[in-house]
């Protein structure tokens, strides 16, 4: 032995230890530590502000089927592949497709004074005649009211349905509940008295001038029962109450070009950090890809997909080596046809991937306070028992409740699912509107999401989730 050969030997021990030793580490770090360095690498060297940037406004609005979807696809792939992830790919998936077409255009009469409106089409929603339609209007609240018109009143006109969002619920995630079937069955519905057209009150708590779209529904009805459905601002929804008020037989007009074509190849975009112990135990964080067309879906959900691909490479900065496999999945079609989350949770059916726990963010970009869970009884408790780590960031949110769209289809009944659970009071503002763009996205907020993300995929890798006594019933 001489030297030269010792030297080589040397370098793999000090090598092995300097390792060893980062490793270390990270492991011995307080959970209190490691959150503490998430928190701070998203808030001074997060990525997802700029991902954003470039999703809202180099490629835009991107509805399943479109060019900028196909765009958004290409760009996020190529952006996880720059992190050093184990893999990255796409998962194909068939998505509807369906184009608004020109500008609609509606207005009024009242004794000979005429008061343009601001409409939009509802996502999935026929197109009027070319040259538009014109009715009277028939104003309901709800199908009930539908029931109690019958087809007398209500055949051959347009019916409007003006049932406004409940300003005293906190959540508006529940207003929106409480309205949205007049949106995704309303024309399904008053189609069925004879109506010609449905007007719908956009799902908006503020007043304003801006229009909201959203998918809606025909059901099973045939296409010649089918009316053509929008969606108008409640500022000008208010006018047509007064105005309808002032003359029950005001004529309505509407124009609109919307179209349906046949299903195209879309994908979902997946990457994966591979887990060291435990790799056919999923964890899985994601956004849906696909907006809405009127914005550039800054908030619906482009803050939703960043966030997730930052979750994964915070854990990487933060050395972080997870024992399971993480996934971020961006879901394609979740706004009308759910489509990619169909096919994500039959894929990982077929495989028999164990799905332990599945975290979405898809509530918009806005300051963080905490998760609702959908989980048993024991899970739940033990996400209980880390809710105290969080309280320097004034995450406080840790309530059962409803997930998300995208990974409820992966839930069994050992398994978490989560939604990232953002002040609310803003949301709807902008939600499914042109105004959803990326200058109404704080950057701190956004990244203080993504650090609240990452901080609860890191407890679920590093404690997994608790065998279930078999007396325990699950209670989502
Ligand atoms: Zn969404």
């Amino acid at each position: 032995m001489n030297n030269l050969n010792l030297r080589p030997k040397y370098l793999v021990l000090t090598l092995t230890l300097v390792s060893l030793m980062l490793t270390t580490n990270v492991n011995s770090q307080s959970d209190e530590g490691v959150l503490k360095s998430i928190y701070s690498t998203s808030l001074t060297n997060g990525k997802s502000y700029d991902w954003l940037d470039h999703l809202s406004n180099e490629i835009g609005g991107r509805l399943s089927g479109s060019k900028n979807a196909e765009l958004a696809v290409q760009y996020t792939k190529v952006e996880l592949e720059k992190l050093g992830l184990d893999k990255v790919w796409l998962q194909p998936v068939m998505v509807p497709k369906w184009e608004r077409g020109d500008k609609e255009m509606a207005y009024f009469e009242v004794s000979g004074v005429t008061s343009e409106v601001n409409i939009c089409a509802l996502g999935g929603s026929i197109a009027t005649a070319k040259d538009g339609i014109s009715a009277n209007v028939i104003e309901v609240q709800n199908f009930e009211d539908l029931a109690a018109l019958g087809t007398d009143k209500i055949k051959g006109k347009i019916v409007f349905y003006n049932r406004p969002m409940q300003a005293d619920l906190i959540s508006t995630f529940n207003a929106y509940g409480g309205c949205v079937d007049q949106r995704y069955a309303g024309a399904m519905e008053a189609g069925k008295y004879g109506a010609i057209g449905v007007i719908v009150r956009s799902m908006n708590l503020r007043e304003d001038d801006y229009p909201h779209t959203g998918s809606m529904s025909y059901g099973d009805l045939s296409v010649d029962q089918r009316i053509p459905s929008a969606a108008i601002s409640t500022n000008d929804a208010n006018l047509l109450s007064d105005s309808l008020k002032q003359n029950e037989n005001l004529q309505f007009y509407f124009k609109q070009s919307c179209q349906q074509f046949e299903d195209v190849q879309s994908y979902n975009v997946i990457g994966e950090i591979t887990g060291s112990e435990f790799p056919n135990e999923y964890i899985i964080v994601g956004g849906h890809l696909d907006s809405w067309d009127l914005g550039d879906g800054a908030h619906d959900d482009g803050a939703g997909v960043v966030q997730s691909m930052d979750v994964l490479r915070l854990l990487k900065e933060s050395g972080i080596k997870p024992k399971r496999s993480i996934r971020v999945v961006l879901f394609m079609n979740e706004e009308n046809g759910l489509r990619g989350a169909t096919e994500y949770a039959r894929v990982a059916k077929e495989k028999n991937e164990n799905h332990i726990f599945a975290l979405e963010s898809d509530s918009g970009g806005f300051t963080p306070r905490g998760f609702s869970f959908a989980a048993n009884d024991t899970n739940f408790n033990q996400v209980l028992g880390w809710k105290a780590l969080f309280k320097p960031y004034l995450i406080h949110y840790f309530e059962k409740g409803g997930s998300g769209a995208d990974v409820g289809p992966l839930k069994s009944e050992t398994n978490v699912l989560a939604g990232l659970r953002p002040d609310s009071q803003r949301y709807f503002d902008h939600h499914h509107a042109s105004n959803d763009t990326f200058e109404h996205v704080n950057k701190r907020e956004l990244e203080l999401g993504a650090a609240t993300m990452t901080a609860l995929v890191f407890l679920f890798d590093k404690y997994g989730v608790k065998p279930v006594p078999n007396s325990t019933k699950i209670k989502d």
